[in-house]
């Protein structure tokens, strides 16, 4: 239920299986605006097994580098792209769209303008339906949380500014972080903080205390103007959206035969662009074990994963996007001292430590998540790999099948360490079909349930 990103994702999934199901959304067709405008490393790999990772690749602008300025002043670079390839500039209508192609291509088609009053009659039920999901409310699933002091603004500007293609632009300033990320041509992307004197309600009818509302092609240029430190003037806006700042969870991901996916499950701050991602990884973690147990390929326990496996992934970029914020957007004197005078001298410097420069490029890329401890994984670790991991790239192809990998001497040119096991002299990996390990160990011992690889 609900076509954005994430049922978009799930729909392709079991499309992909063969599995039969209804997609419906209350809009005529996929949004009209670029909101989401970053898909992630790991989303394109999860787009890749379902045959439009490359078609994402060529049609978004590839991000390589992050640059770091303290108030105008180039203060570092990030590389954002390495060995597993790097992050795309696509706005998420291009992204939805995309996803609209793939299950047109299987035969599938959204039930658009459908609005779901009520639900019952489907084994399952999954809301991916947003915010402010009508599923999670009729099940009464809390959303506990809370909503920030602090505005933020995104916008799409067009502006002669020059910048160089695939570098996304972080400006430190007095008012705190903002961003500028090129979409080609003269489209920019900006985005951050507002400070409060900014962020009032204006003639022009935005109230800061709306979502997404609109601001004025006047209160952008000054904020333009005051933060990014671009000598130039703004053109003109494609799209604004002011925004306030939401941190909730859904206390459950599932009750009974009923899931929740994406923004009905849990919001965050647009800081790092992890929100789409976060809902299609939802909907791709979900979408295979719901197609394996329709199948009668697994058992229904598999599906207790789902939960097990996606909220702690959840409260930690939940987490992680709130201090991100909370540096970015605080209006208290003594952290906007504190980030004018303090963080701006460390930045330089710390931005050349090798675990700085990886934790920021691993926000772009979302390869860190690991369903390590999931009731769905079992076996041992074996060198830094544990079972969960996401598998190294290349140990299995990129589809939607299970594959059993043996080291050493299979036909797969594993690109890790390989040792001998203890126990069978030789070690099997079993990569599930989001590409994370269900199982390392002994060949011998190799699950064959797939509701419980332990
Ligand atoms: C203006 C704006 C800007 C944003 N900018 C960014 C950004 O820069 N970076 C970022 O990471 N994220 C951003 N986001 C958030 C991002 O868009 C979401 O995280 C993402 O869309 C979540 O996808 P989803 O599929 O879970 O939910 P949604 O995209 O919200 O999709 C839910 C769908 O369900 C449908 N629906 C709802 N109720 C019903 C019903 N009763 N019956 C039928 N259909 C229903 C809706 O029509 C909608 O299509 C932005 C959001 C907005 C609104």
């Amino acid at each position: 239920m609900g076509a954005g990103p994430s049922g978009l994702t799930l729909a392709n999934v079991l499309a992909a299986y063969g599995v039969p199901f209804r997609i419906v959304d209350a809009k005529p067709g996929p949004v009209g605006q670029s909101r989401a405008a970053i898909v992630h490393v790991r989303t394109l790999e999860l787009l890749d097994r379902l045959g439009l990772g490359d078609r994402a690749r060529r049609r978004g602008l590839p991000i390589t580098h992050a640059e770091l300025y303290e108030n105008g002043r180039r203060a570092a670079e990030v590389p954002l792209a390495g060995r597993d390839g790097g992050p795309v500039a696509l706005g998420q209508d291009d992204t939805e769209r995309l996803l609209v192609e793939g299950l047109e291509e299987r035969g599938h088609a959204v039930e658009w303008n459908t609005t779901l009053t009520t639900f019952g009659g489907a084994r399952w039920v999954v809301g991916a339906d947003g915010a402010s999901s009508r599923v999670r409310r009729a099940l009464g699933i809390g959303f506990a949380g809370r909503t920030y002091e602090q505005t933020g603004l995104l916008a799409d500007v067009h502006v002669d500014a020059g910048l160089p293609p695939g570098r996304l632009r972080l400006n430190l300033t007095r008012g705190g972080f903002v961003g500028m990320l090129p979409l080609g041509q003269d489209r920019y992307r900006l985005f951050g903080a507002l400070p409060p004197d900014m962020a009032e309600p204006s003639p022009d009818g935005a109230v800061s205390h709306d979502p997404y509302a609109a601001v004025s092609l006047e209160r952008l240029q000054r904020w333009f103007e005051t933060f990014f430190a671009v000598r130039t003037r703004l053109n003109s806006a494609d799209w604004t959206a002011l925004f306030r700042v939401h941190s909730r969870m859904a206390e459950q991901f599932r009750a009974g035969d009923t899931f929740l996916v994406g923004d009905a499950a849990h919001i965050h701050s647009p800081a790092g662009g992890q929100g789409m991602n976060l809902g299609i990884g939802d909907a791709f973690n979900l979408g295979w074990k719901l197609a394996m147990v329709a199948r009668g390929e697994a058992g229904e326990r598999l599906l207790d994963s789902y939960e097990a496996e996606r909220m702690p992934v959840a409260r930690k970029v939940l987490n992680g996007a709130d201090r991100g914020f909370a540096l970015e957007a605080t209006g208290h004197p003594v952290a906007a001292w504190l980030r004018a005078h303090v963080a701006s001298r460390l930045i330089g410097p710390l931005s050349h430590l090798p675990p700085v420069r990886e934790a920021v490029a691993r926000m772009f890329s979302q390869t860190w998540i690991s369903y390590r401890g999931s009731p769905a994984v079992g076996g041992s670790a074996h060198g830094a790999l544990r079972p969960g991991d996401r598998a190294p790239a290349g140990m299995a192809p990129a589809d939607l099948h299970y594959h059993l990998v043996v080291s050493p001497g299979t036909h797969v040119d594993a690109p890790f360490e390989t040792h001998a096991h203890p126990a069978a002299g030789r070690l099997a990996y079993l990569v599930r079909p989001d590409g994370h390990l269900a199982y390392i160990g002994s060949p011998e011992a190799v699950p064959t349930d797939m509701d419980r690889a332990g």
